[in-house]
């Protein structure tokens, strides 16, 4: 745990302003993205018309006068004169620091610790909460499979990110969170009192059961344990093959035909395909076609292009149940047998078990109910952001450019919150760009209609994706 260091002396402030709240602009750009580079999808569109609304809201927040409306009335009053007294009375105690207390070291939390370096609240303290000690971009993520980038520069170091902005770390997995008395338990550290919680936890790949208890299956998440835990099974099947060739291909399944799933398969092709291995990849998925929710177009260039990479598809019927004795098999719905070696578990958007100890609204398919505002619809002192939110006035994809979209007004929701302010509604954009990686050195864009499969895709991604990783890494 670290002490915070909130209260920055006069000079210290000199220094940090202007505070730099714009997401992208503080950071050296990154080198331009070289032709034969490539990567997924976006974690930000600098195209989108909505995006200049955003903009708008961190300036505003970075704005030197704003700090002024983050006091409290009592810190705006003058000192009345002292009364002349013969005894002066010793002044009394000051008021314990408040306590805003984030859970998970989600997209949203990331930009806040950001700006919390520049501006810190007046008489606050700040905690993040963190299951693990490294947060990762889940856009370079498949990328960084198929060998594009080395695995540390998809990585954030929080420990070193929290010290840095003066934020308290506690690394433990929190498991109950109670509203009423405003307690968080964890699964080790004793429990954390908070004045304002807010929750960004993201979600996880559904059938949570099945995947938890069978060896051969292997969750995309969590995103930052994701590679080690990969390589580890990997390595092994790959070893008791050299060791005793079978007749058939090594059968490598992605359960799972969305942006994620599809990306992943294209990046672990070229990577047996790199490392000369005698493997099939196979999709498999309950919808029948991948990316439902992309364009006719890109589904149909990325039919196109799955079938070009030899990457077979088992579409229509979900993945019941799972056969690991000897030579693997995942059970479909409809009673087909599908063999796997190995299996990445990159399926739909499910609440993370975590959630069932949060006493909170939750929709009906278990994440905490949201109002646009970001705070819990049962008025208690805590807020959502990310995967973890559902909003009743809007039904959104989970993704992580939602999440980084929702940090400025989380912002400025903290601080009205303390300071007993209106709250800011956030208001979802209407379409964001989508850039899937194809492992290759190409990228597949999505936008608006429009469709891409081009090197300059890639580059536009990389580029993205680059940049907003960079901002949080402290060296
Ligand atoms: C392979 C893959 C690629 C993707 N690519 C893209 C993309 O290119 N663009 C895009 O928009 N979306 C993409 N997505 C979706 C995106 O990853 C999610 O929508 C996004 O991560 C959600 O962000 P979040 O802020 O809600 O939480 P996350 O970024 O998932 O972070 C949650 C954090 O909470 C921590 N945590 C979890 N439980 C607890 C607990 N109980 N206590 C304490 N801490 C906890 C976790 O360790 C983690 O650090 C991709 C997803 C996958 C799987």
């Amino acid at each position: 745990m670290r002490k915070p260091t909130n209260e920055p002396s006069p000079e210290k402030r000199q220094e940090d302003a202007p505070p730099e709240v714009r997401p992208d602009s503080d950071e050296p750009e990154p080198a331009a993205p070289s032709d034969g580079e490539i990567e997924f999808a976006s974690i930000d569109n600098p195209d989108d018309e909505d995006r200049s609304a955003d903009f708008e809201l961190v300036e505003e927040a970075a704005d030197a006068a704003l700090v002024a409306e983050m006091l409290d009335e009592d810190d705006a009053k003058p000192e009345p004169p002292p009364e002349k007294k013969s005894e002066p009375e010793p002044a009394p105690p000051p008021p314990p620091p408040r306590q805003i207390v984030l859970l998970g070291a989600g997209h949203t939390h990331l930009q806040i610790l950001k700006w919390w370096k520049s501006r810190p609240f007046p008489r606050t303290e700040m905690t993040l909460v963190t299951a693990f000690d490294r947060a990762a971009s889940s856009g370079m993520l498949p990328s960084t499979l198929a060998g594009l980038y080395p695995p540390d520069q998809m990585l954030i170091d929080l420990p070193k990110l929290c010290e840095h902005c003066g934020v308290r770390l506690i690394v433990d997995r929190a498991n109950r969170l109670d509203p009423r008395t405003r307690t968080i338990e964890f699964a080790h550290q004793p429990a954390l009192q908070f004045d304002i919680a807010s929750i960004n936890i993201g979600s996880v790949p559904a059938a949570e059961p099945l995947w938890q208890s069978h060896r051969i299956l292997i969750s995309v998440k969590p995103l930052s344990t994701f590679l080690p835990r990969f390589e580890v099974r990997f390595r092994e099947l790959v070893e008791q093959w050299r060791m005793a060739p079978g007749p058939e291909n090594l059968q490598i399944v992605v359960v799972g035909a969305g942006a994620a799933g599809v990306e992943l398969a294209l990046c672990l092709e070229q990577h047996k395909h790199e490392l000369e291995l005698p493997a099939d990849v196979r999709i498999v998925d309950g919808n029948p076609t991948v990316l439902s929710e992309f364009s006719p177009r890109t589904i149909r260039r990325v039919e196109k292009l799955l079938a070009l990479r030899g990457i077979d598809l088992s579409l229509g019927s979900a993945v019941e149940d799972c056969d690991d004795e000897s030579a693997g098999h995942l059970i479909l719905q409809n009673g087909d047998r599908v063999r796997a070696d190995l299996v990445i578990w990159a399926a739909g958007a499910a609440p993370p078990m975590a959630l069932r100890g949060f006493d909170l609204p939750k929709t009906e398919r278990g994440f905490l109910c949201a109002r646009p505002t970001l705070q819990t619809t049962d008025d208690a002192p805590v807020f959502i952001s990310g995967d973890t939110a559902d909003f009743e006035a809007y039904s959104l994809p989970k993704s992580s450019v939602l999440a980084v979209r929702q940090a400025p007004v989380l912002w400025r929701n903290l601080r009205n919150y303390l300071a007993d302010k209106p709250l800011h509604e956030y208001r979802p954009q209407t379409s964001f760009m989508r850039l899937l990686s194809c492992g290759d050195g190409t990228a597949i864009m999505d936008y608006k209609g429009y469709t891409s499969h081009s090197s300059w895709a890639w580059a536009l991604k990389r580029w993205i994706d680059c940049r907003w990783v960079k901002q949080f890494q402290v060296r």
